[in-house]
């Protein structure tokens, strides 16, 4: 124990998002302090993914209402009881998840573990306070694990106007819908948002400093979703907000390019900020990257001995499946050093999977993974290589036809030589779906002509676009 910790642990975890995943049957006899000072489970369960595909699922449900003429049914939307929505996603499911989480912890089943549900802060090395005044608590262990998340970044100008409002930690509690929404960002964050709210009946005003939405995308994709959304949304692109003010009970936006959008909500969604900044690393000798991440190496350890992140604290991508991911290898490090021996850095296991998918739940749906078509042609020219591209619709296959689909595609990017997948892009209906089977062909490194010949492909599923894209790719060698 420091001189001066009140406590001394085997590990401190600090977040109890991807970190709750850690403390399992192998850590029985190790002894646990968790610090979390939000609501238990992390951003994914509470404010993140689940809860916002529960929210997506609705808006299709009302979209695809209002959409089913095409298909020769007359369907109208009625009302939306946003009551009722909220109440399913989180009263019902969300809310009793966290709460059972945190008495599990807290319960007799995991006496190893003691829970702090304070802010946490490096004091030393390996040596945290939480909390203040008469809770304060110094807490040290052997190995802390640092998997503290991240937070919307709110621009300067939001603050500074005193206007209200919104993130993805609330605007999915809100009492009531409003008529009009302003969304602030265009990323995956802002677009599923906007999808929810809009197919729920709320008119939003997207306001993209850019000129493309979803710009990180693969350019076609990006350019078509554009496109698409808007046909739907009131999007400004090109534009940013010059002035903020409130006007009684509404917001209104004065825009770069002179117009004026109101709305009796505004949600911030420009991107989000590692929480390391507000933890006193330099205290615990924990380094940071220029970007603002915990720094690590390819296992996980920080520059402080005996430390390790893991998520969105540390990782460039900032994804579930990728914190996941992280904390499995985390899991396994921290064992290893704890039993340590000759042989304990041969057995650190990799943070890193390769290549990273990830998915927008908008509508329309995107699914990628691998390289865009724009950094695949710069690979090639850098490495003497050749690529093939083949792009193809929706509507070239059976499912697309019942679809009635005109605007989905599939593009895939291959190294014409050796056959190898770089990257798919898929959007449209069950895109984030559909790119799993390329995810598979990446990570097991299988040939786009195995992958088309050496398997059925269920007609008339809506994988055939992926059978059909890939039969299209023109390699070197049949
Ligand atoms: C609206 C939204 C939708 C998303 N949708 C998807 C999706 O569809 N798919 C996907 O892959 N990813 C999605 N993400 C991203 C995903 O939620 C995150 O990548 C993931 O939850 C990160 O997990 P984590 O364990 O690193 O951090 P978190 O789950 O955020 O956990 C960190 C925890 O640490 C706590 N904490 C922070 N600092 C301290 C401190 N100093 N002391 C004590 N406690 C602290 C926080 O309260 C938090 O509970 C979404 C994110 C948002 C915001």
């Amino acid at each position: 124990m420091t001189a001066t910790a009140d406590k001394h642990y085997d590990v401190i975890i600090i977040g109890s998002g991807s970190g709750n995943s850690i403390p399992s049957p192998a850590y029985d006899d190790l002894s646990i302090a968790l610090v979390e000072e939000g609501r238990f489970g992390g951003t994914c369960l509470n404010v993140g993914c689940i809860p916002t595909k529960m929210y997506v699922l609705a808006a299709d449900a009302a979209l695809n209402a209002r959409e089913a003429g095409r298909l020769g049914v007359h369907a109208s939307v009625d009302s939306v009881d946003w009551d009722s929505i909220r109440e399913r996603v989180f009263a019902k499911r969300i809310d009793p998840i966290a709460e059972g989480g945190e008495a599990y912890r807290r319960g007799t089943e995991t006496p190893n573990i003691d829970v702090y549900d304070q802010h946490a802060r490096f004091v030393g090395e390996r040596t945290i306070v939480t909390g203040q005044g008469d809770t304060q608590r110094t807490i040290s262990a052997d190995q802390v694990i640092i998997a503290a998340g991240s937070r919307t970044s709110v621009p300067q100008f939001v603050l500074d106007s005193g206007v209200d409002y919104r993130t993805n930690a609330d605007v999915m509690r809100m009492d009531t819908l409003p008529k009009e929404m302003i969304i602030l960002g265009a990323g995956y964050i802002a677009c599923e948002f906007a999808h929810v709210f809009s197919a729920l009946g709320v008119t939003v005003h997207v306001i993209n400093r850019s000129g493309l939405m979803v710009r990180h995308c693969d350019g076609d994709v990006a350019q078509r979703f554009t496109d698409v959304v808007t046909n739907n949304w009131d999007v400004h692109l090109n534009t940013v907000i010059d002035e903020l003010s409130a006007d009684g009970d509404d917001i209104v936006a004065t825009l770069s390019d002179g117009t004026t959008v109101r709305g009796q909500e505004l949600l911030v969604a420009t991107g989000r900020t590692p929480n390391g900044d507000l933890m006193d690393l330099d205290k615990g000798g924990v380094e940071m990257t220029d970007d603002g991440r915990v720094a690590v190496d390819a296992f996980g350890r920080t520059s402080a001995d005996g430390v390790w992140a893991l998520g969105d604290v540390s990782s460039a991508h900032q994804l579930k499946h990728v914190a996941n991911f992280e904390a499995t290898a985390v899991f396994q490090n921290v064992l290893a050093c704890r039993d340590g021996g000759a042989n304990a850095e041969s057995r650190l296991r990799t943070q890193s999977k390769g290549v990273v998918p990830s998915a927008i739940f908008s509508h329309p749906q995107i699914g990628q993974v691998g390289m865009t078509e724009e950094q695949a042609t710069e690979w090639a020219q850098a490495n003497g290589k050749e690529i093939t591209v083949k792009v193809q619709d929706y509507s070239d296959v059976a499912y697309g036809w019942a679809l009635e689909d005109t605007h989905g595609f599939c593009k895939l990017i291959a190294d014409k030589h050796t056959g190898r997948l770089l990257g798919a892009h898929f959007i449209g209906e069950q895109a984030a779906t559909l790119v799993q089977q390329c995810v598979q062909m990446i990570a097991f490194n299988i040939d786009c002509r195995e992958a088309a010949s050496q398997q059925y492909w269920i007609h008339p599923a809506l994988p055939e676009l992926l059978e059909n894209a890939l039969l299209g790719l023109e390699f070197d060698e049949a």
